[in-house]
């Protein structure tokens, strides 16, 4: 049986804490199961403006997806919707929680032991001592359509691999049917109603609910409600093909130019193209991006970087 909760079910859950930057709160949707750590864990951390969340990894892939507010992650800016995956042992951050705070959920399908910040000099030695890492990390933001019938079903362009990471946006019609995309291929499928509702199981769950489909559970049937529904469907990649999931692609620079890559989260500065976004223009070489500059994903210093690639 897929497990499934809505914000109503867990609310009581909603811990409160004070942290250094703010006051921060955890909502438990899913529990893993006491005796098997490989079962499914889904939470919301929601957070006041200002609070920092420090650049970390955790030991298992993860996905985390707005669901109010917004803020940046690393340097990119965070909205209602979008969607950010991480393979394990990827870190990322800080997380800035903006003006209007921030809400997200951090669904897994293996309990996590919690975040290893980097600036603890041995979980930074940990990562690197890692064999076989194969750091990568993607944010996507969704495409909804107003279906009047039936349902409309968008494939993520980014947050896809051969070893069965696909992530999926669903739009269903007012009291229409729908199944959605089989999870036999990946190692377990989230759910998130972000709009709308589901009726399932004798019960309508509203926006916000969470579901996780284990692969041998077949397609789950999606029965909107009456306002439709819009469902993000996210598939975790199977473990044991990790391995052989492609390594970073590491964009070819022009000739003469080069690839720098940081070392930690495996982000690429292409001399070639610059980082426009940060003020450096294209065919900037590594040698005059500022010392000040630092990684866009994980906050890595320029020190962490190693030329990739020559052409
Ligand atoms: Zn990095």
């Amino acid at each position: 049986m897929p497990q499934i909760a809505s914000f109503d079910d867990v609310k009581t859950t909603r811990k409160e804490r004070q942290v250094p930057t703010g006051t921060a709160w955890r909502t438990n949707f899913i529990d893993p199961e006491e005796d098997n750590p490989a079962s499914a864990q889904a939470f919301l951390v929601e957070g006041t403006a200002g609070r920092v969340i420090k650049p970390h990894f955790h030991d298992y892939d993860q996905y985390q997806v707005i669901v109010s507010g917004g803020g940046v992650l690393g340097k990119h800016e965070l909205q209602v919707n979008a969607v950010h995956f991480s393979r394990k042992h990827t870190p990322y951050g800080p997380i800035v929680f903006g003006e209007q705070q921030l809400g997200f959920l951090t669904l897994r399908a293996h309990k996590d032991p919690g975040a290893q910040y980097l600036d603890d000099p041995q979980n930074r030695s940990k990562l690197m001592g890692l064999e076989n890492r194969k750091p990568w990390q993607a944010t996507e933001v969704p495409k909804f359509e107003p279906v009047s019938s039936g349902a409309k079903l968008h494939t993520f362009a980014d947050l896809k691999s051969e070893d069965g990471l696909a992530s999926f946006s669903m739009s269903v019609a007012p009291d229409a049917r729908a199944l959605a995309p089989d999870p036999a291929h990946s190692n377990g499928q989230y759910l998130i109603i972000v709009r709308g509702s589901l009726h399932y199981a004798g019960r309508e769950y509203k926006a916000l609910s969470v579901a996780f489909v284990k692969p041998q559970e077949g397609p789950f049937e999606l029965v909107a409600g009456a306002e439709g529904l819009d469902v993000l469907v996210l598939h975790f990649p199977r473990a044991e093909s990790v391995q052989a999931a492609a390594a970073p692609q590491l964009a070819k620079g022009a000739p003469g130019t080069r690839v720098w890559q940081c070392m930690l989260c495996a982000f690429v500065y292409d001399e070639a193209r610059g980082m426009p976004h940060d003020g450096i223009a294209p065919d900037t070489p590594w040698e005059d991006v500022p010392e000040t500059w630092f990684c866009p994903d994980c906050s890595a210093s320029k020190s962490d970087f190693q030329m990739a690639l020559v052409e």
